[in-house]
């Protein structure tokens, strides 16, 4: 055993404190056994109810229309997920544009988007535009932006209260239920239940959801508890490192039609747009999604104990229940980072001898360090270390397809921290 872990550069050491790691968090490895089943439960049934069969399997071209693969898709995606109706495209470029998708399709000149958890992830700045109206931003077009920051890292209902209350053309809010690069808490999904059915007692608007990382992770998801409209990436848990590409909406059917208007033109939304082909790895991506992310979530909660036991601050802790697949380290210094996403980086099965280096990522703030060995280029869902470089300089990890190779590219992680702390 240790001389295999030689191969991958892990020390004895690393590998005694992740011994003792592991056996504190046995636990919450069978809560994430339970969760997954009931969510496997759900995804079975919705491919029985909706009779998914090999005729769903068929590429289909040119308008693409009556094509059943993608009418049913939507309609496994809509039952499983608790809403009236969902549009599920390899078209999506990514969960951004799915994003500014579902934001453009219910949002109109004069309105004003109100976001409920403080500053939504760095690349919705640029859709919204609130920081200068960017050409094509919802800025661009008249739509306003209000902001409610988070209070002590939990929605702040007084001041969402307030803003609803002060803004007569607030239209949509929308809830960001993962961290992203924040070091809060996740919205959970009892958390994500009362916060909409508080903002929906002081008015009446469209509730929206970024749900990207959230997915299987708890039993319900956002559009089950009230949220009209939510939107999410393939490349992470819906698509199960299957799916080579796009995204999704879901939610009330009224808005799901206005959001496929949007994706492709009016009076066509729901009606064409070809699979290419693409049509099978996403229907077998979200059977195999709630085992996979019950993976990525045993390599989160491990990575989360290990690096505590190394003396890290980390968010969420071990045995906190979480919402989403992040795993958050404070670590501290541009080059602890550098070493920890070098780690993860190293024991990736794709792209293993290439350092991961700061750059300006489009869509980006601050300069961003990112460790990605995937298969599908940028999936997060595979194992992949991601930081700002910016104080309190915090790596945030995601993703594990199987447990075993998350558990050996967070070691590796570990004792590339613990190399540079000797050499620091
Ligand atoms: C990943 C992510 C996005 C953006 O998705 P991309 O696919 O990277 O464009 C938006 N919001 C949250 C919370 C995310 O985690």
């Amino acid at each position: 055993m240790i001389d295999f872990m030689d191969n991958m550069g892990i020390g004895r050491n690393v590998l005694s404190i992740a011994r003792t790691a592991e056996e504190k968090i046995q636990n919450r490895f069978n809560e994430i056994d339970q969760n997954a089943l009931l969510c496997q439960v759900k995804v079975l049934s919705a491919f029985k109810n909706q009779r998914v069969s090999d005729v769903h399997f068929v590429p289909c071209y040119g308008y693409g229309y009556d094509d059943a693969g993608r009418d049913t898709l939507d309609k496994v995606y809509s039952e499983v997920f608790g809403a009236q109706a969902a549009l599920v495209r390899p078209n999506f470029i990514s969960g951004t544009h799915a994003l500014a998708v579902m934001l453009f399709s219910v949002l109109r000149p004069g309105d004003i988007l109100l976001s409920a958890t403080g500053k939504p992830y760095d690349t919705l700045e640029g859709v919204i535009g609130a920081g200068g109206a960017k050409s094509g931003s919802l800025a661009d077009f008249g739509v306003g932006y209000k902001e409610a920051g988070l209070k002590n890292g939990k929605p702040d209902l007084e001041e969402i209260k307030k803003l609803l209350l002060e803004n007569n053309n607030i239209k949509a809010v929308l809830i960001q239920r993962s961290k992203g690069y924040d070091w809060r808490e996740s919205i959970g999904i009892d958390g994500m239940e009362q916060l909409i059915s508080y903002i929906k007692s002081i008015k009446d608007v469209i509730v929206m959801a970024d749900n990207c990382y959230g997915e299987f992770v708890q039993d319900r998801e956002p559009t089950a508890v009230g949220a009209d409209l939510m939107a999410g990436s393939l490349i992470k848990n819906p698509g199960g490192g299957l799916a080579p590409s796009g995204g999704y909406i879901a939610g009330k059917a009224e808005y799901v039609e206005m959001a496929a208007d949007r994706l492709a033109a009016p009076g066509i939304g729901l009606e064409c747009g070809a699979n290419l082909g693409l049509v099978k790895p996403l229907y077998q991506g979200f059977f195999m999604a709630p085992h996979i992310v019950a993976q990525a979530l045993k390599t989160a909660v491990f990575c989360g104990a290990l690096m505590e036991e190394m003396g890290f601050e980390v968010c969420p802790l071990p045995n906190e229940t979480r919402s989403d697949i992040i795993q958050a380290v404070k670590l501290g210094s541009p080059e602890l980072i550098k070493a920890f996403c070098g780690g993860i980086q190293g024991a990736s099965p794709v792209d293993s001898f290439v350092t991961p280096e700061p750059w300006e990522m489009p869509g980006y703030e601050s300069q961003v360090i990112m460790a990605a060995g995937a298969f599908v280029q940028g999936a997060s869902i595979e194992i992949s270390a991601d930081a700002p470089i910016r104080p309190p300089y915090v790596c945030y990890m995601q993703g594990g397809l199987t447990y075993e190779s998350g558990k050996i590219a967070v070691m590796s992680a570990a004792q590339k921290v613990l190399n540079a702390q000797r050499s620091g």
